[in-house]
């Protein structure tokens, strides 16, 4: 069988491409830049690579970009979106790619009648966003979406570009009758594959790295194989549909401070928050629908774990 994956250089697709081709998939895979080792070497070295990786070039801002990765492709796995939060222009930098990127990608699967499911990335941001109080007794499921209003008013534009993303996602999938599911993660961590750092890793990366203060904010938190799994069982099981949201346990940075301390104790980690406001309270999320898909829920704490373990054999850490 042959699927394609969008961004596959990226944290979370590197990992989806790894499963895949354990599973024993041809894998199409789109990059933006095939000619730069560190996004492609990690790729190319993946078992069963050799045989059933092929990589293409493609941006999300080129019209018909992918025309040919999706072409003879049953399932399109469309991760490609960038995650950064430090941007001078939103617009450009953010919502279009992640948008326009988006429906680029989906007007691609129109043009291919191979395809019969396509999974997208998207991801707590475009559920939890809304201004709803969100306390320890609130579960946040698959019916909330954020608000644009509101991702607009706080500037949360990273929040922004994901919620818009998957609205044209959902109205371009009816108009054109495409069969999709989406993955709704919430910060995602565990072992990297790349060499390069992503941002949900680097979040991890500068608590260890001698920050003085956490930040004052609550997440969610999933293990990057989690994540991975819950992206093949959406395609492979036919009666999957609509939305997943992944989270294995809301944590206040704070928590997240003391669980690496418990681990790494010779660790110097923040003990104070970066304000003096009360902690920004935790929520639940709802775990039914990602559990039908057979998701494990790795523990935070062994989430944490392998992601500084990963830092350190990647040399982002030297102690
Ligand atoms: P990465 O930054 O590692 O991956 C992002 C990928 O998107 C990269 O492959 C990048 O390509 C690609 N990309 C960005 N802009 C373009 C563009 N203009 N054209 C083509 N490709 C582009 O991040 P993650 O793996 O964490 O994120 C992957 C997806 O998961 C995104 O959709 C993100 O929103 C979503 N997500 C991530 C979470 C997390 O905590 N990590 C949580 C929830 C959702 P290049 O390598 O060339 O830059």
């Amino acid at each position: 069988k042959i699927v394609c994956v969008t961004g596959a250089s990226g944290y979370i697709a590197s990992w989806l491409v790894k499963l895949l081709l354990l599973r024993g998939y041809t894998v199409k895979a789109s990059v933006r830049d095939p000619n730069n080792p560190k996004k492609t070497q990690h790729l190319l070295a993946l078992e069963g690579a050799e045989e059933r990786l092929q990589l293409f070039k493609a941006d999300l801002l080129e019209e018909g970009s992918f025309d040919s990765v999706v072409d003879g492709c049953e399932a399109v796995f469309h991760t490609a979106s960038p995650f950064y939060y430090d941007v001078t222009d939103p617009q450009i930098e953010l919502i279009d790619p992640a948008v326009k990127g988006t429906l680029n990608v989906l007007n691609s699967c129109t043009k291919s009648p191979s395809v019969k499911r396509v999974v997208l990335t998207s991801s707590i941001a475009a559920v939890a966003y809304n201004g709803k109080p969100r306390t320890p007794d609130v579960v946040v499921d698959e019916t909330w979406f954020s608000n644009t209003d509101f991702c607009r008013e706080s500037k949360l534009w990273y929040v922004l570009s994901k919620t818009l993303a998957e609205e044209s996602a959902w109205n371009f999938a009816k108009e054109n009758g495409i069969d999709m599911v989406s993955i709704n993660p919430a910060m995602v961590i565990g072992p990297l594959l790349q060499p390069t750092l992503n941002t949900s890793a680097a979040a991890v990366l500068s608590l260890i790295k001698g920050a003085h203060t956490f930040p004052n904010a609550s997440f969610g938190w999933i293990n990057v194989k989690d994540v991975a799994n819950a992206h093949i069982q959406a395609f492979e099981i036919p009666s999957a549909s609509g939305r997943y949201c992944l989270v294995e346990r809301v944590a206040h940075y704070s928590e997240v401070a003391k669980i690496l301390h418990d681990l790494y104790p010779s660790f110097k980690l923040p003990e104070k928050c970066a304000d003096d406001k009360p902690y920004v309270p935790t929520f639940q999320v709802s775990k039914e629908k990602a559990s039908s898909l057979g998701i494990e829920f790795i523990p935070l704490e062994v989430s944490l774990a392998e992601t500084v373990e990963s830092l350190k054999e990647k040399e982002f850490i030297d102690f």
